[in-house]
């Protein structure tokens, strides 16, 4: 018997953990991946990932290298570089059709594991003189890199786990660190302690609560014009400035082709992450959602990995009847 096809969306670790739970539960599972390679955030991640049970001493690109590696072992379907064009269901039939620009897959089931991206220009584009950081080499927003910055003012804007964590990263070889939040700092406390420590030290300097009016660019310097809680506003100069913004579903793109193909909406929750119930079954009748673009509150390798393993189990049962 023709064994039942599981369509899955997104190819990082939730994805390929899905993939791989699908497999041995017997079905076939084809993970349709709009870059060019499996891995999804950990390929931009150089750091270590000390929080991933096993793979001491890893950086988060080596552990998705594993990953794939063990994608490959186990012949899993993977359609990379794979642009979705639409989806829709039969109305006689409960079946999907998912066509990407070469071809048109029946499937049974839709594993939604989309994950999230890092937020860029368009969180800062409202400010004034923010289009002449375009203009600069020295500004960077991905998380995932490590600008040099030795003996550099550097500010950084931020107060979830990556600002902290790029402030004490840069507050060690910086001249000096200028660390902006906006409301409260969010980060974990491990993460405000180090983050005290080099404030105590002289090498940080915590701006709270803080708002920028206006960014300009002179000479290859950053003028940052700010308003720190009532005092008047200030301008400071700095060399390089790292923006680290958190981070957004990617969601938009699912929900307008379920949409236009027909598919009943899919139901968000009050951040605009997907809704799921605990066993992350989606609104729609056998679609399913895991990893960051649900678990946005915990977004991290293992409860990606989790997530699609339930996920996976969900489909087995829902399904199970004929497999
Ligand atoms: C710099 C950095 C460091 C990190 N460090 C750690 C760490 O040390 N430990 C840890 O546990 N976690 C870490 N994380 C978080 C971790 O990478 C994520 O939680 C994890 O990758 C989430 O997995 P995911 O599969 O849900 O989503 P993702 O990894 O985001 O994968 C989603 C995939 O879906 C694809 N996709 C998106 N839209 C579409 C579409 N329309 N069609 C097809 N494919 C699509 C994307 O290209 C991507 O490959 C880090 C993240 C960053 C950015």
């Amino acid at each position: 018997m023709m064994k039942k096809i599981v369509v899955i969306i997104g190819g990082g670790p939730a994805g390929m953990s899905c993939a791989l739970w699908l497999k041995h539960l017997g079905f076939h599972p084809i993970i349709i991946e709009k870059s060019k390679q499996l891995g999804g955030l950990q390929t931009i991640n150089p750091f270590h990932n000390r929080w991933y049970l096993g793979v001491p001493g890893q950086t988060g690109k080596e552990l998705a290298q594993q990953f794939r590696r063990h994608v490959e072992i186990e012949f899993l379907t993977t359609l990379l570089d794979s642009k979705l064009k639409r989806i829709t269901r039969k109305k006689t039939k409960d079946n999907f059709s998912i066509f990407t620009e070469e071809q048109e897959i029946t499937a049974q089931a839709i594993a939604i594991a989309t994950g999230q991206r890092f937020k860029s220009y368009e969180s800062i584009e409202s400010i004034a003189g923010s289009n002449q950081l375009l203009l600069s080499q020295n500004v960077c927003f991905n998380p995932g890199a490590i600008p040099r910055t030795h003996g550099q003012v550097v500010a950084v804007v931020g107060g979830g786990d990556n600002g902290l964590g790029t402030a004490v990263m840069l507050a060690d070889t910086a001249k000096h660190v200028h660390l902006f939040v906006r409301s409260q700092i969010r980060g974990f406390g491990m993460n405000q302690k180090m983050v005290l420590d080099y404030i105590e030290a002289g090498k940080i300097t915590l701006h709270k609560p803080a708002t920028i009016h206006q960014f300009d660019l002179r000479e290859e310097k950053i003028y940052v014009t700010f308003k720190e809680g009532d005092n008047r506003s200030e301008e400071i100069q700095v060399d390089y400035i790292c923006f680290r913004m958190g981070f957004a579903p990617n969601i938009e793109e699912i929900v307008e082709l379920l949409d236009v193909g027909g598919v009943v909406s899919l139901e968000l929750n009050s951040a605009g992450y997907i809704a799921t119930d605990r066993f992350l079954r989606t609104s729609i009748a056998n679609v399913y959602a895991a990893g960051d673009l649900v678990s946005f509150w915990d977004p991290c390798v293992a409860t990606a990995v989790g997530q699609d393993t339930i996920a996976a189990r969900s489909v087995e049962e829902d399904l199970r009847s004929n497999v």
